[in-house]
């Protein structure tokens, strides 16, 4: 059996770069304006770094532009882009330790997972849009014996891609392989927590043939360097994942600026409907896993159960086992079920819900108002998970985004008020309904107000199939060749044939 990694010695001389890519060159931001970037871990300086301001945008996006006109890569055959982005997933594999470390150390998700999980759909998003690239035909529709039609599909130009801290490449490669296949240059954007990972793959992309200007990146506030790309006069596109707040803030960015198209994939209260007769453990682990899982900070996670009264009991007896396993620990040690939330502030806000929640009438079954201890680091960011039954619609921690490892436990009398209840929240990510009875599955996944529903299953999905919600959880989808089309414009060709 080869030999596990000594993950904490690697960590002493991990590698963390800062400075800013602009036009294939590792550049000092021209801003004179720093950032801590703290790991919460153990709450230890990882580096301070350099943050860029509206000037570094505007070098970014002219190089970009640069790019694009030239037509260094939006020219080149689609094949030939594809081969650049599955060379890229394969050295995304070949660093994978390296990147993953630097994930985990970051925002605190266990390195395995971040390996095993994060990296590998890093690699895969990246082979999938290199693999599709020249399968995509246009159209010549049959207009005529005397004309010629044509719809192709052009890149649109620049991209902003801004993207959040949780699952920090995989949202990037979710953005970066769509819209570079269809040929567009890219200023990207990382979460202030998570810059490192972000510098990293796109040093690989570089080595994996990206030509100079295609990609750059701009480390920096959001409301400084993400808001300067949303108001930029020349970027043709803003695809966002974060926050609803700053989603909207994007929109109006746009409509203040150039009417730019912006993608928002925002937040999410996704609701996991357990019905009788469903397999009450698997349901039950499964949500409760889905609430905790990378520490609950998914925009999908089933942060609300909805149960039915006869069945409740037993739910709850499973979600409690469920939470008492994934326990956190140090994210550097192999077999850490848990991790650290991103940052310290962040841990506050989860607290405080869970105490809102507490004063509102909920019950705190398991976990606490208070951070969990973790053995060695005092100053990390740790939560148990927690369970809060009682939990009644319209209560607080029922209606927000916790984005943290907090389940609640809402009982329902029927198939109608769960729906009900599902559906009651501002948001629309996703949904799972858990029954065996097939006309009960079809019913109330039809009826869910949300952009994936899972069938006694959870978080289940690949590159071929979308990823995004309604309502307030935005309209943008990420994955599939669906996500294509929102980086291209149709353009009609219409040509007179003489006879
Ligand atoms: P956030 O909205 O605070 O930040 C996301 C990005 O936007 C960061 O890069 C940030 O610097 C930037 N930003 C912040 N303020 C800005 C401003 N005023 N103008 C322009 N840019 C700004 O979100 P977060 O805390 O990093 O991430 C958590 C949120 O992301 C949650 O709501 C979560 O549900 C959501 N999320 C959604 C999906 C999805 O696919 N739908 C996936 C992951 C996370």
């Amino acid at each position: 059996m080869p030999s596990e990694i000594d993950w904490i010695e690697k960590a002493a001389s991990v590698r963390l770069p800062a400075r800013h890519l602009v036009g294939g060159d590792w550049v000092d931001p021209l801003a004179d304006d720093t950032f801590d970037v703290i790991s919460p871990r153990d709450g230890a300086l990882l580096k301070r770094v350099p943050h860029g301001d509206a000037h570094d945008v505007d070098r970014a996006v002219a190089s970009a532009r640069a790019a694009f006109n030239d037509r260094r890569w939006s020219g080149m055959r689609p094949a030939a882009r594809g081969a650049v982005l599955r060379r890229w997933a394969e050295l995304v594999q070949e660093h994978a330790e390296d990147l993953a470390l630097t994930i985990s150390l970051e925002m605190g998700k266990p390195v395995r997972e971040a390996k095993n999980v994060e990296l590998r759909a890093v690699a895969n998003c990246l082979r999938w849009y290199g693999e599709i690239a020249d399968k995509r035909p246009d159209e010549s529709p049959a207009a005529g014996d005397d004309v010629l039609a044509l719809i192709t599909r052009e890149p649109a130009g620049v991209v902003a891609a801004v993207v959040p801290w949780n699952f920090p490449l995989t949202m990037t490669a979710w953005k970066l392989g769509p819209s570079l296949v269809a040929g567009n240059s890219v200023v990207l954007k990382p979460a202030e927590q998570t810059p490192f990972s972000a510098l990293k793959l796109a040093e690989l992309g570089l080595e994996a043939g990206l030509p100079a200007g295609v990609l750059n990146v701009v480390p920096g506030r959001g409301d400084v360097v993400g808001q300067a790309l949303g108001r930029h006069m020349d970027v043709d596109v803003v695809t966002f994942t974060g926050s609803p707040a700053v989603g909207r803030a994007f929109l109006r960015y746009s409509g203040e600026s150039n009417g730019k198209r912006v993608w928002p994939e925002l937040g999410g209260k996704s609701a996991s409907v357990i019905l009788p007769g469903a397999d009450i453990e698997k349901a039950a682990r499964a949500s409760a896993a889905g609430s905790f899982y990378n520490q609950g900070q998914m925009c999908s996670a089933s942060s609300r159960v909805v149960v039915h009264r006869d069945i409740a009991d037993e739910v709850l007896h499973f979600a409690r086992l469920q939470a008492r396993e994934m326990a956190p620990a140090d994210p550097l040690l192999h077999d850490a079920p848990s991790g650290a939330l991103v940052s310290e502030q962040h841990l506050q806000r989860v607290l405080g819900y869970v105490r809102t929640a507490v004063e509102e009438g909920a019950e705190l079954l398991e976990g606490s108002t208070g951070r969990h201890s973790v053995d060695g680091h005092p100053n990390g960011s740790y939560v148990a998970p927690t369970v809060l039954g009682g939990v009644k619609p319209g209560m607080t921690i029922e209606q927000e985004e916790v984005f943290g490892p907090v389940l609640s436990v809402i009982t329902v009398d029927s198939e109608e008020e769960a729906i009900r209840v599902a559906n009651g929240t501002q948001y629309g990510l996703a949904a799972s309904v858990w029954t065996r009875d097939l006309s009960a599955a079809t019913r109330v996944s039809r009826r869910m107000q949300a952009g994936i529903v899972w069938v006694n299953c959870f978080e289940e999905g690949d590159m071929t199939v979308p990823f995004g919600g309604v309502k307030g959880s935005g309209f943008g989808r990420d994955k599939s060749a669906h996500a294509i089309d929102k980086f291209t414009d149709l353009k009609t060709i219409w040509m007179e044939v003489e006879p």
